[in-house]
């Protein structure tokens, strides 16, 4: 499709497929738009130092030492179930089950978290409180919560970023403030005020609290304000997944090389969360690695600032979209402008689902393989159920880059990105 139609399938709210005509060839830690794999193993290092406190400030983080991180899961029955209605997926079908990270129970842990850790190591260590050889555990004290507690880290969010972030602040001892859109859940507002986070909301979306919360963090100068739409830190801290999940991979006894191609399906809000972790699997995995941004068919921000090059100068509502969706967490009407910039030659592409469906593949995860997650997690399965079908865009992607005859040993990974907090009741 060219550009034009593209728009008209966007705006009449059909999904839409978007192939990126950019998409350039990429050597494993190689240099990208100035950044390099270095980024991705200091966020992955500054995890690492915080190990013992977090281990000791969230007891259930404790058995796995502080790590935090989540399952890779095969989900044959999933698979069966697309086949059986002729999708004829080939190779394997993992879940990557982000719902179940810890503190944040969202894809929303590795970024929110990091950027936070980040700037309480940073003023620990201008205060001359902390180096980086000591052992982090002492953070969790009296004597460094009430360090934080004279300095205040704000967020805009639809739900899961203040839930990453307002948590791991408060826990520290900062405090927080998260600015919340209308899309955000009742049930996120109570748990973030349960643990002593302010909540403000807005009626408006998410642009909006963003923008009131940036204005709001500059009258005060002992204040941090954590910019989803153009952070590094929260970039980088997702892309640490990557690494993570080289060992689950090799763990499995699955190597990803030419003959294994690799494809993920990940959910799009802004965009920092799958370009993150696109930059970490190409880094690692070069070409052998196809990353797809799904998004939901009123809040296609990624996919309409990158199909027509207009990045963060375009919105949805630019072509009568609402932004309103039951994925709270991808409910965004303008993409970050880094990320855009960060993904012109390394995203696959990018397409979009409806609500209905999204509600279809949120039970038949439930039915199949009893994993519970909200509906902004299962987006990725649209992709899955495509690739293979034959006849389609992605078709014609399999064979522009010469993969037809690898896809009996093709790996796909369905990034379920959150859900794991959500009450029983929802
Ligand atoms: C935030 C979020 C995403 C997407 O992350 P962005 O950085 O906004 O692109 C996907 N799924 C869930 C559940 C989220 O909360």
């Amino acid at each position: 499709m060219n550009e034009m139609d593209i728009i008209e399938s966007l705006r009449g709210r059909e999904e839409t497929v978007w192939m990126n005509p950019g998409l350039d060839k990429c050597e494993p830690r190689s240099e990208i738009e100035g950044y390099k794999f270095v980024h991705v193993k200091a966020a992955q290092n500054r995890f690492m130092r915080f190990l013992p406190y977090i281990a000791s400030a969230f007891p259930e983080t404790a058995d796995k030492k502080g790590v935090i991180e989540s399952g890779l899961i095969p989900i044959p029955a999933v698979k069966e179930k697309m086949n059986e209605e002729g999708a004829g997926i080939k190779g394997r079908v993992f879940l990557k089950d982000d719902a179940r990270l810890p503190i944040a129970g969202s894809v929303k842990a590795r970024g929110g978290i990091h950027e936070v850790l980040k700037i309480a190591e940073t003023l620990a260590q201008k205060a001359g409180m902390l180096w980086p050889t000591d052992n982090y555990q002492k953070i969790d004290s009296d004597e460094f919560r009430s360090f934080y507690s004279q300095y205040t880290i704000q967020v805009g969010s639809t739900g899961n970023l203040g839930i990453s972030i307002g948590r791991m602040a408060a826990k520290l001892g900062f405090r927080a403030i998260v600015h919340m859109s209308r899309d955000a859940r009742q049930w996120k507002k109570d748990l973030l005020r349960s643990e002593g986070v302010i909540v403000k909301e807005y009626e408006g979306d998410y642009g909006q609290a963003v923008a009131s919360g940036r204005r709001e963090s500059l009258t005060d100068e002992k204040s941090f304000f954590i910019d989803d739409e153009n952070s590094e830190d929260l970039f980088f801290g997702y892309s640490t997944a990557a690494l993570r999940v080289q060992v689950q991979l090799r763990k499995a006894g699955i190597a990803i090389d030419e003959n294994h191609p690799l494809f993920l399906y990940l959910p799009c809000g802004v965009g920092g969360a799958p370009g993150g972790i696109t930059f970490g699997f190409k880094e690692l995995f070069g070409d052998n690695v196809h990353c797809f941004f799904a998004e939901p068919v009123e809040a296609p921000c990624f996919l309409l600032g990158m199909a027509t090059g207009e990045h963060d100068r375009i919105c949805v509502r630019d072509i009568g979209l609402s932004g309103l969706t039951i994925a709270d967490g991808l409910a965004v009407g303008k993409p970050s402008g880094f990320v855009c910039r960060m993904m012109e030659h390394l995203v696959s592409g990018a397409f979009t689902v409806s609500d209905a469906k999204l509600l279809d593949y949120q039970k038949m995860l439930m039915d199949l393989e009893n994993i519970r997650v909200e509906p902004s997690a299962c987006a990725g399965f649209k992709g899955l159920s495509e690739i293979c079908r034959g006849g389609n865009e992605w078709d014609w992607y399999i064979k522009e880059h010469g993969l037809s005859e690898h896809m009996d040993q093709a790996v796909h990974i369905v990034w379920a990105t959150g859900g794991g907090l959500m009450p029983w009741d929802q």
